[in-house]
């Protein structure tokens, strides 16, 4: 292929500019031509697409969000949609797509395979759902984001010997959850994927103040219930006067972290090296440190992302 395009879309995350720069960069490099195409598949169905130059492409690899902005548009999930979208991409004599995004993303990205149009996507939400990968680009990020946050309360909740309810986000997804638990030495860890009981939580946190404990952090999933709702349920156990942190959109935002960067550039760059030879209906991801690529229709209809729970378990033998 000779020319090709990029768009983000769904939820933006940090490490999305340094994946579509990795995507120009590499188009240029192996003699091509990239197209960037703005808000998603709504941009695509409208034809705001342009030429992006390797000039830019500058200055953005820092950067958190995505220069190409990012949308929500339902009607993409139409056929006449998607049909749409793929008359833009001609008219523009466009030969194969990049997406970068999350679950929906991938479904529109399916979708176009199916019509037949050359299409790879590579996953970027900071929610780490997506299947055919251990990770999504901006998760990094996002868990160091949290992480920073879980330090600072631990200081404060040390402080008032309080209980510090966190809720983080990840969709149905525990991973953020796991991740900043076990890293942020939380006492206990709550996600969608594990069953979890109350009283035996509220027991815990008795008997590490009985021990001395002077703080007790729960790191909550969006995915199982609000913060405010999980702190009144825990009072009906006890007299905790637990307080409620909802991390909220800060997590998506912020500098992706080198980690991020790289885990990017390698996307980006996959992505082109699959289109140049024509090779598109794929999905790029990262399974046990390799780079792989696997097919996206069978990926989303067989696959399912699950968070490692070895982290729970880990969590409970050595952060009680
Ligand atoms: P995140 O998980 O970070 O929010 P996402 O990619 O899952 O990202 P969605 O809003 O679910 O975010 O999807 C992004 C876009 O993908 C939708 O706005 C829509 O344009 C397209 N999309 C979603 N579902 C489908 C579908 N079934 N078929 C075609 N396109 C779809």
């Amino acid at each position: 292929m000779k020319r090709i395009a990029v768009l983000t879309s769904g939820g933006d995350a940090p490490g999305m500019n340094a994946a579509i720069r990795a995507v120009v960069r590499k188009g240029h490099y192996e003699g091509m031509e990239v197209y960037g195409i703005n808000y998603g598949y709504a941009g695509l169905v409208a034809g705001d697409i342009r030429k992006l130059t390797r000039r830019d492409v500058g200055d953005k690899i820092s950067r958190g969000g995505t220069f190409l902005y990012s949308a929500r548009y339902p009607e993409f999930a139409t056929e006449e949609g998607q049909l749409k979208g793929i008359e833009q991409l001609k008219k523009f004599g466009i030969e194969g797509l990049v997406v970068i995004g999350g679950d929906g993303s991938y479904m529109g990205a399916a979708a176009l395979t199916r019509h037949g149009y050359p299409t790879v996507a590579l996953p970027g939400t900071i929610d780490n759902d997506i299947p055919g990968t251990d990770f999504c680009i901006g998760f990094d990020t996002a868990i160091n984001t949290v992480l920073d946050s879980v330090d600072k309360i631990r200081d404060t909740a040390t402080s008032h010997v309080r209980t510090f309810i966190i809720e983080v986000m990840g969709r149905n997804a525990g991973d953020i959850a796991l991740w900043t638990g076990v890293a942020g030495g939380a006492e206990q860890i709550v996600i969608p994927d594990i069953d979890f009981n109350m009283e035996e939580i509220a027991n815990t946190i008795q008997k590490g103040r009985e021990r001395g404990k002077k703080h007790s952090i729960i790191i909550l999933a969006e995915g199982v219930m609000n913060g405010n709702e999980f702190a009144e349920e825990l009072s009906k156990f006890g007299d905790y006067q637990a307080r409620v942190t909802v991390l909220g959109h800060v997590q998506r935002g912020g500098s992706p972290t080198a980690r991020d960067r790289v885990l990017s550039s390698v996307f980006g760059a996959r992505a082109v090296d699959l289109l140049k030879v024509g090779r598109g209906g794929l999905c790029v991801g990262i399974v046990d440190n390799k780079i792989v690529e696997n097919d996206i229709i069978e990926t989303l209809n067989t696959k399912k992302h699950m968070p490692d729970v070895s982290l729970y378990k880990l969590n409970q033998e050595i952060s009680y």
